[in-house]
């Protein structure tokens, strides 16, 4: 056995286990239903995200392919120390094509699947995975997402791939809260339209508007880590 590159500190996990904890109870406080809290660990190193583990968090989520396969092992390995179930990583950022086969052994839930030609290679590197078909929500060019219009055709595609389509994600726009409440508002009703049960909406900024909307995921990094050190 190697030692876990990557131990949790106790401050760091106190920390985060105390965060989670309010944001579980505000979430509680607008809704009876089961939320999902991912906790977003992209740009922090893999002792943060052990440090989420440790903390009780099972569901991590990542933006950037070759950072989730450089963290995937140290990862696991404390799982494996802690004692505690595989982590589930969902993938949330935008992803070319030729990344697929290099997290494709580390991802549970494919978050970010905008058009067709990225659902049909992660159905090629990953038969059968579960996705969510990320919506266009802002307009904003940086975010990915597939017009809400094209929204039913891609999910129709992915079906037609093998892939288990859970349901639909979307990022709001940056700014006030509200702002995002209308685009939030459309994914939960297509989404009711199409017969998916999961809605990941909402970030450290705007999940109180994504609860109240229909959330049963929410993705949040800085409320619960802390602010990202800068990319190097
Ligand atoms: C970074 C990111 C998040 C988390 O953002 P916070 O503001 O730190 O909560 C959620 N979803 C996506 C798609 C992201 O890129």
């Amino acid at each position: 056995m190697t030692t876990p590159s990557a131990p949790a500190d106790p401050a760091l996990v106190e920390r985060i286990a105390e965060r989670g904890e309010s944001l579980r109870r505000r979430i509680a406080e607008r809704t009876d239903r089961d939320v999902t809290v991912v906790c977003v660990t992209k740009a922090h190193p893999p002792a943060v995200a052990a440090a989420a583990l440790a903390a009780g968090f099972r569901d991590l989520g990542e933006n950037y392919a070759q950072e989730l396969r450089d963290k995937a092992a140290p990862v696991a390995e404390v799982a494996e120390a802690l004692g505690s179930a595989p982590v589930r990583w969902h993938f949330i950022g935008r992803l070319q094509t030729n990344k697929v086969r290099l997290i494709a052994p580390a991802v549970s839930l494919w978050e970010s699947v905008d058009r067709a030609s990225l659902a049909s290679q992660i159905a090629g590197r990953a038969p059968g995975a579960a996705v969510l078909v990320q919506l266009d929500l802002a307009g904003l060019p940086d975010r990915g997402g597939c017009p809400p219009d094209e929204a039913p055709e891609l999910v129709a595609r992915c079906r037609e791939l093998g892939l288990d389509v859970r349901g639909l994600m979307g990022v709001g726009p940056p700014g006030d809260p509200e702002l995002a409440r209308p685009g939030f508002r459309r994914l939960v009703a297509m989404a009711d339209d199409l017969g998916l049960p999961e809605r990941s909406i909402g970030m450290s900024a705007d999940l109180d508007v994504a609860v109240d909307e229909g959330a049963t995921i929410v993705r949040v990094g800085s409320a619960l880590v802390g602010p990202r050190p800068p990319r190097t």
